[in-house]
């Protein structure tokens, strides 16, 4: 599988300050990559660097596997959304959209329907401002923005920020729809960690202008450390039950706590024994380290991000 954007290198200066610092960064082609950081990491610099809207002070980038001119040519399959969507707030999602598609010279007509449909926005009234949309409404309609022209790959910049939850449930089910029903690759950043956690296929974690790794989603839940955490009202007894189970087990120090680290797929049959040996069971769920904690770890940082 080729890669729709690799850097190599990357690097932007604002006179003597280092905004991005050498950033190797490897996007493959139908994934969701999700660009964690806090602010002032240097994601929008990124962002803005890849898209074309800014020039890095050093290193390079690829567009589904060009460079120099040809990717030039290329940046018109990028769609992009950073900071505030570009809307028109007198006019409707319609004639926002219309305008796009006339810059870009591709037929409204049969773009528009498809565009509203694709963030959810079908429904929406053709008379009504953009101005008076929710905060989510504009995003989607941003996303749709970034959509016109049918891009192979979207830049999205902390879409999800200041949303309720309802409005990021939407928005994750649209990026997923879009991968999964367009194949489009989508780069994402946030600062909202347990969200991108439940969106992206793999990460990459930017802090003070280095990119500190890259990982897949199943590399940060075997790194995270899994585990079975069963409270019950008998530990002891529960100890001896999975012993006879040949389930590995620990006691935690938290009173009634016994952690399982193998078996993961066995909670069910643990839960039938201990019950069946009657002892009461007063929680047991899998647990593992969010991405929040992850980061944390990595950046040895306090948590307020
Ligand atoms: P945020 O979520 O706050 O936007 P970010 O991770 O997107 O954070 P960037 O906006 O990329 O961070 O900023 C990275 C660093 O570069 C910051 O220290 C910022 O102050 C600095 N910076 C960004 N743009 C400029 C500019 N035009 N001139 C000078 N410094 C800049």
């Amino acid at each position: 599988m080729g890669y729709v954007l690799e850097t190599k290198d990357l690097t932007k200066k604002y006179g003597s300050k280092i905004a991005v610092n050498k950033v190797n960064m490897h996007i493959p082609e139908g994934r969701i990559y999700g660009l964690i950081g806090r602010n002032g990491a240097g994601k929008t610099t990124v962002m803005r660097m890849i898209s074309g809207l800014s020039r890095p002070t050093d290193g390079d980038y690829s567009l589904f596997g060009q460079t120099g001119a040809q990717r030039g040519r290329l940046l018109r399959q990028v769609g992009v959304l950073i900071e505030s969507p570009g809307i028109y707030p007198k006019f409707s999602a319609q004639e926002n959209l219309r305008i796009k598609c006339i810059a870009l010279g591709v037929d409204a007509r049969t773009e528009i329907p498809r565009l509203l449909e694709a963030v959810g926005l079908e429904g929406v009234d053709s008379k009504k401002g953009a101005g008076s949309f929710s905060l989510g409404m504009r995003q989607r309609l941003g996303i749709a923005l970034a959509m016109v022209g049918a891009p192979r790959l979207l830049i999205l910049d902390e879409p999800i920020n200041g949303l309720d939850p309802q409005g990021i449930v939407e928005m994750r089910e649209i990026l997923v729809r879009l991968r999964e029903e367009q194949g489009i690759s989508i780069m994402i950043s946030s600062h909202i960690l347990e969200e991108l956690d439940k969106v992206a296929d793999l990460y990459g974690v930017i802090h003070e202008g280095n990119l500190l790794d890259e990982f897949s989603a199943e590399q940060l839940h075997l790194r995270s450390g899994k585990y079975v955490k069963i409270r019950t009202d008998n530990p002891s007894a529960a100890m001896e039950v999975l012993a006879k189970m040949n389930i590995p087990a620990q006691r935690m120090e938290e009173r009634g706590c016994i952690r399982v680290s193998g078996n993961l797929d066995q909670t069910a049959a643990i839960s039938r024994e201990l019950v069946n040996a009657g002892i009461g069971l007063e929680e047991i769920f899998l647990r593992s380290l969010s991405l929040e904690d992850y980061y944390l770890r990595m950046t040895g940082g306090e948590r307020d991000v």
